[in-house]
């Protein structure tokens, strides 16, 4: 079995599990993962619980289509994702968008910090996702996204759009799902801690798991 049929089937193995645990629904969230000679990405309208490995879109680094079905319209975000990191010397092996519920209920509240969306409450959530800068709204297929992605990028490898969900990068496919469902299990866990007074990591702990996951 070559690399690339491995890493077909290992999308589609991802893609289907964040389905049907509720991850996302319909025809939304999308996944694709570095190859050698390109990238590829789930296609446009169709579900992550049915992918066919033979039929995921495969691009080039301009973004054109290679083989298989029509890309997701989201592509750019992945792109956007890809190029900076890549850029910033931190270069991803894959990227996850979902329209995950708790981490999309985050995306909308009004009174959270920007530049870090959710407090360190736990010691996975900090080792994994970091801080989570929110990337201001643009509406569907508004190209201004893309551009705000690209300014995020370079310094996180998790980003949560405004009133619409998370992207998230890793070295590989499996770094990527951790992340992302770490996530959104904060997420839910912040939800769920509403209206309570909570204790969240110091400073000083914080420090001190950052310099042990950047080792
Ligand atoms: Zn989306």
């Amino acid at each position: 079995m070559t690399a690339e049929t491995r890493l077909r089937e290992e999308i589609c193995r991802v893609a289907r599990s964040m389905f049907d645990r509720g991850l996302t629904h319909g025809s939304t969230g999308n996944i694709s993962a570095r190859l050698e000679d390109g990238w590829l990405l789930t296609p446009t309208g169709a579900s992550l619980g049915t992918l066919d490995p033979a039929r995921l879109s495969k691009l080039d680094w301009q973004g054109n289509l290679i083989a298989g079905d029509k890309p997701s319209k989201e592509s750019f975000l992945h792109l956007g994702m890809y190029e900076e990191r890549a850029r910033a010397n931190a270069a991803a092996g894959a990227v996850i968008h979902l329209h995950s519920t708790h981490s999309v209920a985050v995306s909308v509240l009004a009174d959270v910090d920007p530049a870090d969306v959710l407090p360190p409450i736990t010691a996975y959530y900090v080792m994994r996702v970091g801080t989570l800068p929110l990337v201001p709204y643009f509406a569907p297929g508004d190209m201004q996204l893309a551009d705000a992605v690209r300014r995020f990028a370079g310094r996180h490898h998790a980003l949560l759009l405004a009133n619409h969900g998370p992207v998230v990068s890793g070295s590989s496919l499996a770094a990527a799902a951790d992340a992302t469902e770490e996530l959104e299990e904060t997420a839910r866990l912040f939800l769920l801690l509403q209206g309570r007074r909570i204790r969240t990591l110091d400073a000083a702990q914080v420090a001190a798991l950052r310099a042990k996951s950047s080792t």
